[in-house]
């Protein structure tokens, strides 16, 4: 088994759709094993997507993710990394496959609805960016 780590992003929470959102996760195989609620501050956000800093993008990204709160959940599943992207659907939601979250609940390039780890080595540094072992279960 392997674990990921998801983020339902302002947009899904705000439009009442984090719901919706973990039942087809949840009817897609995954097992949850750690959940938090959170209003991410500008520098927690900044540091999870360190990697984009020097994108024209970054600002609004950073914005976006703190425009309201998210759920941030430790999924687990056979291939869960690669499993969940294909869920997720490409970034932007106009080229995302139909019956993928992003091609169902996303706005745009930027309010993408979910993030998912990119590789394994991703998922570890990303989990233990908001949980330490004793949250999970
Ligand atoms: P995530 O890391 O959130 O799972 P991703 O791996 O599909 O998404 P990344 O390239 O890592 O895509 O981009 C991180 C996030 O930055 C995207 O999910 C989206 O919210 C935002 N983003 C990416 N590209 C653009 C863009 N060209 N314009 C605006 N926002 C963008
Ligand atoms: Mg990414």
């Amino acid at each position: 088994m392997q674990k990921t780590l998801t983020i339902l992003k302002p947009d899904t929470i705000g439009a009442g759709r984090a719901g919706a959102v973990i039942a087809s996760i949840e009817e897609a195989g995954f097992r949850i094993r750690a959940v938090r609620m959170l209003h991410l501050t500008r520098g927690q956000a900044e540091g999870f997507y360190a990697v984009h800093r020097e994108r024209p993008f970054f600002g609004d990204l950073v914005a976006f993710m703190t425009e309201g709160p998210v759920i941030v959940m430790v999924l687990e599943a056979d291939d869960a990394v690669s499993k969940l992207r294909e869920l997720m659907g490409a970034t932007d939601p106009a080229k995302a496959e139909n019956g993928t979250i992003r091609k169902r609940f996303a706005t745009n390039i930027e309010r993408n609805a979910i993030h998912g780890s990119d590789a394994p080595e991703t998922a570890a540094v990303e989990i233990a960016y908001f949980f330490n072992r004793l949250e999970m279960v």
